[in-house]
């Protein structure tokens, strides 16, 4: 649908100071403003950059169930972001483990009022065109900016790794079963959803929203394609039901479906790209949303001191922090199910700062590689003739 033809002349400012569309006074324009570019044009506006923000829907309140590690947001964002927070989220791979590290729930309508676009020419539309200075949109309007950065995320493709989910919000005392104490589980691969060693595993994400609601989602972390929502579906039924979790016939509760690609294919564009569309997302586990919020200040600065902001945001360690991790996603698109826990076990026996190290963070590549070494050096051999293979194989 074309969102930009529903308002007259396919436009529309929102606390704008200064003249509409098609000016040269730009000095950025932000194409899409998901959760990435969202939080550049607010920081870039507050940085003093006249900036434009453009989307089909630019206040459109985001659906999906953001989280991330509480340590990964930037010091700028305030706390009151988040709508839950557990201390020690816990995981089951091959035996229950309890993590060190502090997992939250942002909370999405406090996100986006905290991303204040105040300050933002914003613009409704689709741009149909991107070139250097110049955003072309379907109705032909053109928005001029000193700098162009496209954060319109990433678009379903066969050729890309994606994740895929199901979950089902449900009543915490109606969850409960299936959460056996726990506050939280980032990952549970027990087999008791229906499935055999040697089918493509599926976990169970569980993580409390607030309000008295527990977000239960069968999720298959990487897949190339990931598994179809109607089989996890299936699968989220059967573990729930060998939990002992009933849900009455006629309950009323919210349905999560997920599907994204996990990678972003490394295209040379005239204009620089950020957010998941920009390779910020972690191609091991499909978090960018904290990565994005983190690397903004880079840009910003950047663009402020007239700097290269696309040389600010992929320095050489970066570069090297996400060729490690794409090793890591080739191990686990090849990684045998049969060994699929065993491997998640041996990571998080890891101390934390070594699971850290793989997840988050994109300076790091010698500590990045220190994990990769110490979880090769830990596993058993066939995933470690895995692991070998995924450092030379090239998808
Ligand atoms: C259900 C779900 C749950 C997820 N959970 C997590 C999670 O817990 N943690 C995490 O870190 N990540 C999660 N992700 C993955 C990922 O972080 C998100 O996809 C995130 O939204 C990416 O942010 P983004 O701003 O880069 O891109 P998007 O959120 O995709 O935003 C892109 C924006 O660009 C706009 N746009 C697209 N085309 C155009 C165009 N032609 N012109 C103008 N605007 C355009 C869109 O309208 C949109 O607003 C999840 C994804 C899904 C789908």
């Amino acid at each position: 649908m074309d969102h930009g033809r529903n308002c007259a002349g396919g436009r529309r400012a929102a606390g704008h100071r200064w003249p509409l569309i098609a000016t040269p006074a730009a000095d950025l324009a932000v194409v899409g403003l998901g959760p990435a570019g969202r939080a550049l044009a607010h920081r870039a506006a507050a940085a003093g950059l006249r900036t434009v923000g453009v989307d089909p829907r630019p206040d459109r309140p985001w659906a999906p169930t953001y989280a991330a590690w509480v340590d990964e947001l930037p010091s700028w964002l305030s706390p009151g972001v988040l709508r839950t927070r557990v201390a020690q989220p816990r995981v089951w791979a091959t035996q229950p483990r309890t993590l060190d590290r502090e997992y939250g729930v942002l909370d999405n309508p406090a996100l986006h009022r905290t991303l204040d676009l105040s300050a933002v020419q914003t613009v409704t539309g689709t741009a149909a065109a991107l070139g250097r200075g110049v955003v072309t949109l379907r109705d032909g309007t053109e928005i001029r900016a000193a700098r162009v950065i496209d954060a319109r995320g990433l678009r379903a493709d066969p050729a890309l790794a994606e994740q895929t989910a199901y979950g089902v919000v449900l009543p915490s005392a109606v969850a409960a079963p299936a959460m056996g104490g726990a506050e939280c589980w980032f990952m549970d691969w027990r087999r008791d959803n229906g499935t055999s060693p040697g089918d493509p595993p599926s976990f169970l994400y569980a993580v409390p929203l607030g309000g008295d609601s527990v977000l239960l989602e069968e999720t298959c972390l990487v897949g190339r394609p990931g598994l179809p929502l109607d089989t996890l579906r299936r699968r989220l039924d059967v573990r729930l039901r060998n939990r002992g979790v009933e849900v009455a016939a006629d309950a009323d509760f919210n349905v999560e479906r997920v599907r994204f690609p996990v990678e972003a294919p490394r295209l040379r564009t005239a204009v620089m790209t950020f957010g998941a569309r920009a390779g910020l997302i972690h191609p091991g586990t499909g978090y960018s949303v904290a990565a994005s919020l983190r690397a903004v200040d880079d840009v910003v600065t950047a663009l402020t001191v007239g700097a290269d902001p696309a040389k600010a945001l992929w320095p050489y360690p970066t570069r090297a922090v996400r060729s490690l991790r794409e090793i890591g996603l080739r191990a686990l698109l090849h990684l045998n199910p049969a060994f699929t826990a065993e491997f998640f076990d041996r990571f998080f026996a890891l101390p934390t700062h070594r699971q850290r190290a793989y997840l988050s963070g994109r300076e790091h590549p010698a500590a990045t590689a220190a994990t990769m070494w110490e979880l090769f050096r830990t596993a058993p051999m066939p995933i470690r003739r895995t692991l070998a293979a995924a450092s030379v194989r090239r998808s």
